[in-house]
Order: C-alpha cells, then structure tokens, then sequence
C-alpha cells in the first residue's frame, strides 16, 4: 500500500503568475499526469492578478480539460464578503459563509454559468479560503454540483449529501495509505519551492492519480475512514492552535 496523491492547484485566473505555473505545467504534460484547479469564474480579487493576463485563457483550460485535468469552480468572484471560518474551521474569511442561502445560490449560479458557457464546468467545487457552510452545500446540490475538494481524513466521504475530498496540508505526509491532496498556490511559491514539487511530482510519478480515480477509492472500512477523519481533524485543529 502507498499514498495516492491528487495535485491541486488554488487561483487559476487570467492573470495568474503563469511563469511560477509553467514548470509544473511541463511536469504534467512531459509524464501526463492529470492535476486539479481551481479557477475563479470571473475574477475581481486583484491579489490574484499578479502577471499579464492570458487572452486564450479559456481555450487553455478546454485543453487542459481534455488532457485529464479536473476543473473546480473555485467560488465566483474570490471576493471576501464575511469573516466565517465555515464548517472546517479553518481560516477567517468567506465568499460564501454565513450570507443567506439565496444570495449563495445566485453567486454559484452565476459561476457555474460562466464556467458551463466555456465547456468546462465539472460540477467540482472549491471554496475559496476553504469556507463553506451547511447553506453553501444546500446550493451547490441544488445547481448539480457532484464533490467538493475539501474535507477532513484520507478517503472520500458523504458531506450533506455532496461527495468530499479531503484536503490537509500544502506538502505531502504520505502516510502510507489514503489519498492526500497536496494544495498549492503557485503565486505566492518560492523558486526553491517550485523545484521542491517538482522533484516530488517526478519522484513520485506513479501515485499521483486524477480527482476522478481519487474520490472511487474507498476506505477499508466506514470505521477507519471515521477515525482518520476525526484524527487528522484533532491534529490540524491543535497544529493550527499551537500556531495561532
Ligand atoms: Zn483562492
């Protein structure tokens, strides 16, 4: 048994920082290996615009698309509207979290439909700031979304009626059993960190699966994947206490 991998990368926009993206761009494409975005539907962060925007940006992710990737509709506009850490609890800002489920189903629904409109809406969703509440599930179930890339433990489990992936750490633990996520924001990455990732990436060519092949793979027992559920919870919840 070994650790499967899914590589997921934050912050996919028009004006992203396409030169830190390139070099895993050229790992993925030289060993195939099908990785996980998120674009933002239409962007107005501006600390996501960080290089020269893309005119084929659409186009490229068709491509990408039909080269295995998964696309996650990573919010709508990435505009913080509360300070909710959500139901993971983690971090202290939200698209979605804690508005009325009206005005959450109008923001998915106006990110899906650009997303559908360019052919590459998955029914995969990440939140931005990984903030989402019970309201945020009710919509993406309403408008068909299928998984979320978020979540506690190491296998796929049934979150309010939506499949969830569950996504840990920005680097690998491996384990030795289960599937990590490993969450990269190429922005914000040194150079010496890119050349990390992409050493592991190689390294670690064959246990890296796609999205798809990562949310079939089932726990040995609804038991075990409780456990490792509530354990890593407990972990990061007293790792991120312990950090402040
Ligand atoms: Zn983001």
């Amino acid at each position: 048994m070994s650790t499967r991998y899914v590589i997921r990368f934050d912050d996919i926009t028009p004006g992203m920082a396409w030169s830190k993206f390139k070099p895993f761009e050229a790992v993925a494409d030289a060993l195939q290996l099908p990785y996980l975005i998120g674009v933002v539907p239409e962007c107005r962060d501006p600390s996501l615009s960080v290089e020269l925007e893309r005119a084929d940006f659409w186009p490229w992710l068709r491509e990408r698309a039909s080269k295995g990737w998964t696309i996650a509709q990573h919010g709508y506009t990435h505009l913080y509207a509360t300070k909710e850490r959500g139901l993971l609890g983690i971090g202290s800002k939200s698209e979605l979290a804690g508005l009325p489920y009206d005005e959450q189903l109008a923001k998915l629904a106006a990110g899906k439909e650009i997303l559908l409109r360019e052919g590459v809406w998955h029914g995969v969703f990440m939140a931005p700031s990984h903030s989402f509440d019970a309201n945020t599930l009710k919509a993406l179930k309403a408008l068909d979304f299928s998984t979320i890339t978020d979540g506690y433990g190491f296998y796929a489990y049934d979150l309010h009626g939506l499949v969830a992936l569950p996504q840990l750490l920005a680097r690998p633990l491996g384990l030795g059993f289960g599937v990590e996520t490993i969450c990269l924001h190429a922005n914000t990455m040194s150079e010496d960190a890119i050349q990390r990732m992409v050493d592991f990436i190689k390294a670690h060519r064959t246990t890296i699966i796609g999205f798809g092949e990562a949310i079939a793979i089932e726990a040995p027992s609804d038991m075990v994947e409780r456990m490792s559920r509530g354990l890593s919870q407990a972990a990061l919840r007293a790792y991120r206490l312990v950090r402040g």
